[in-house]
């Protein structure tokens, strides 16, 4: 397991005793980077050096709302001087801290100002920290929305209305410690509502020991606490929750690598995945295909669609372990109807349990044919996704290369689908908006299943 703490300060007088057995023991559960955050000018040159000095280590510069009113224009000049060292890969941390009040609002607010604008420049991300100032803090990045800042909220606290609007900013969302305390019932409850692909870990030691260290100087490696809280509450196992949250950090900090090629089979929980193509007789608004092709951790960007001998390669031994095998990824399976329907049949003899496709439902028309009967006793169940209740909003969501034929298309097949194929679901992604209630009546009255999948959570 490889994980990433996005906030440390290992630079205090805590750790001065032990930091090789801090960071030794990090990595021994697998922390192998680690962000130590710098509260002041000082802190900064001080977690840069350790940065510096330690593989897997980064730093992030800036002076903590407490200090603001403290940083002469001098100091100033120097932390920004700081940023285009190596290893730096984030500003902050900065924000505002209305409980406290260490420094007067204004004050807190112009030095905010100050790091936004020195992040814009230098292309990092802001690391935030907010304490009783929503309002303030999103105002004043919103201020900046033309410039499209980026960052994390760090250690978040607030309501879910908060979380919302800070992922619509495209920020992420840490969470540390409190996660796992007895009481934090409520901010359980929020991070239920956060998409999985925007959130991070840490620990924000020495600070906020995660249960059962509570109450203890904290560390890196404490991390492993957070995990299986996590994956309860996402419904995924620890391995998905430490591999997409890293992901995630890679992403926004640029640290690790995150270019790997394209998987051709992946796991999340106890599902195989199987990315045969990355073609698709759709371009959907909401589909990141083209510029984006993650899924939970994943990249699924294919270089060139493999051969059936590589499908069988990429799924390994021991088919019957996974709960179901799922033709899926950025593309549209029946583009390669063939490759899947060769691929279900050796699977099948090899003892997968279910075999699920899913599909845009245009396979008839990719292919010239009604497809449905062909692939009787391999496909088990099939997801077709209706998207939108009329065939007027299809094209303009989906922008199908069949143009008018493709909503009735699916249709049809959603039809056909029932004769051949034991388990037939429609379903959409719950896009603003989107009249959800006609779209369940057009199930009902095909007499199929209808589900609603979470927008921005594929996979
Ligand atoms: S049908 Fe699926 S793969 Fe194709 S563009 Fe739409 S969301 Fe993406
Ligand atoms: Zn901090």
């Amino acid at each position: 397991m490889l994980l990433v703490d996005t906030h440390t300060h290992l630079d205090m007088p805590e750790y001065e005793g032990d930091l090789p057995e801090v960071i030794e023991r990090a990595r021994a559960q697998g922390v192998e980077y680690l962000l130590v955050v710098g509260t002041d000018l000082a802190s900064s040159r001080k977690a840069l050096s350790l940065a510096q000095a330690n593989k897997g280590l980064y730093a992030s510069v800036g002076v903590h709302p407490h200090g603001a009113s403290n940083v002469t224009d001098k100091e100033w000049e120097e932390l920004k001087g700081l940023v285009h060292s190596p290893k730096v890969v984030a500003v902050g941390e900065t924000g505002l801290d209305y409980h406290h009040l260490f420094s007067p609002k204004e004050s807190q607010q112009a030095v905010f100002r100050r790091h936004i604008e020195l992040a814009l420049e230098a292309h990092f991300p802001l690391i935030i920290h907010n304490r009783e100032a929503t309002a303030d803090c999103l105002s004043t990045l919103k201020e900046y929305s033309a410039r499209s800042p980026r960052g994390v909220f760090h250690c978040f606290g607030g309501s879910k209305e908060t979380a919302r609007e800070c992922i619509n900013m495209g920020f992420y969302i840490s969470i540390g410690g409190p996660v796992t305390f007895p009481n934090a019932h409520r901010l359980r409850e929020v991070v239920k509502s956060i998409p999985v692909e925007r959130l991070l870990l840490e620990t924000d030691c020495p600070y906020l020991s995660p249960q059962p260290q509570r109450g203890k100087r904290n560390e890196p490696a404490y991390i492993k606490y957070l995990l299986p809280v996590l994956a309860q509450l996402y419904n995924l196992t620890e391995e998905d929750i430490a591999r997409i949250t890293t992901f995630n950090a890679f992403q926004l900090f640029g640290m690790g690598t995150n270019r790997q090629e394209g998987k051709i089979a992946y796991t999340i929980r106890n599902s195989l995945y199987l990315n045969i193509t990355n073609r698709c007789s759709n371009t959907c608004s909401f589909c990141p295909r083209l510029e984006k092709p993650y899924v939970k951790g994943y990249y699924l960007g294919l270089k060139k669609e493999p051969t059936v001998e590589a499908v069988l390669e990429a799924v390994g031994d021991n088919i019957g372990r996974y709960d179901e095998v799922v033709f899926c990824g950025y593309g549209e399976p029946t583009e390669r109807l063939d490759i899947l329907k060769e691929v279900a049949n050796i699977l099948k003899e090899k003892g997968a349990r279910k075999i699920r496709l899913n599909t845009n439902g245009q396979g008839d028309l990719i292919n010239g044919r009604p497809i449905c009967a062909e692939l009787a006793g391999l496909v088990d169940s099939v997801y077709i996704s209706l998207n939108t209740p009329s065939a007027d909003e299809y094209k303009e969501l989906c922008s199908p290369g069949f143009e008018d034929m493709a909503y009735p298309a699916l249709l049809a097949f959603t039809r056909q689908a029932k004769d051949s194929i034991p388990e037939v679901t429609l379903s959409v992604v719950d896009v603003p908006g989107l009249d959800v209630e006609t779209c369940k009546e057009i199930a009902r009255e095909l007499g199929v299943n209808f589900r609603v999948r979470r927008y921005n959570d594929l996979g």
